[in-house]
């Protein structure tokens, strides 16, 4: 589920919202006055997403470019929706590994 920023062409205001269905955008009206002259801000991405929503949108087929990869948030979890896709129980451990991961430790021990 994508999350949209808009910006209030009245107010100003700038708000995120949750887009659940196409239709759900002709509905939006801003959260301060309730105007419904709302630009979508395309270029950023809402980055308070919960991990299970990063997980749920989170493509492995796609090929991914190196900043992708520096983004520590980005760590283990194309490991979760592999094993999620698959049926895989990871169990508690592998929360463990990926925490290692994100703070590079797991670099660490390969590049010994
Ligand atoms: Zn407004």
């Amino acid at each position: 589920m994508p999350i949209y920023e808009y910006r209030c062409k009245r107010c100003d205001g700038e708000f995120n919202t949750l887009i659940i269905r196409s239709g759900d955008e002709l509905r939006i009206r801003c959260k301060m006055c309730g105007s419904t002259e709302l630009t979508r801000l395309l270029s950023r991405f809402s980055y308070h997403q919960s991990e299970e929503s990063r997980l749920a949108e989170f493509d492995t087929r796609k090929s991914r470019d190196d900043t992708f990869y520096k983004d520590s948030r980005n760590v283990g979890l194309w490991a979760k929706k592999r094993a999620k896709d698959l049926g895989v129980d990871l169990g508690p451990k592998f929360d463990e590994v990926v925490d290692r991961a994100r703070t590079g430790k797991i670099l660490e021990d390969y590049e010994k």
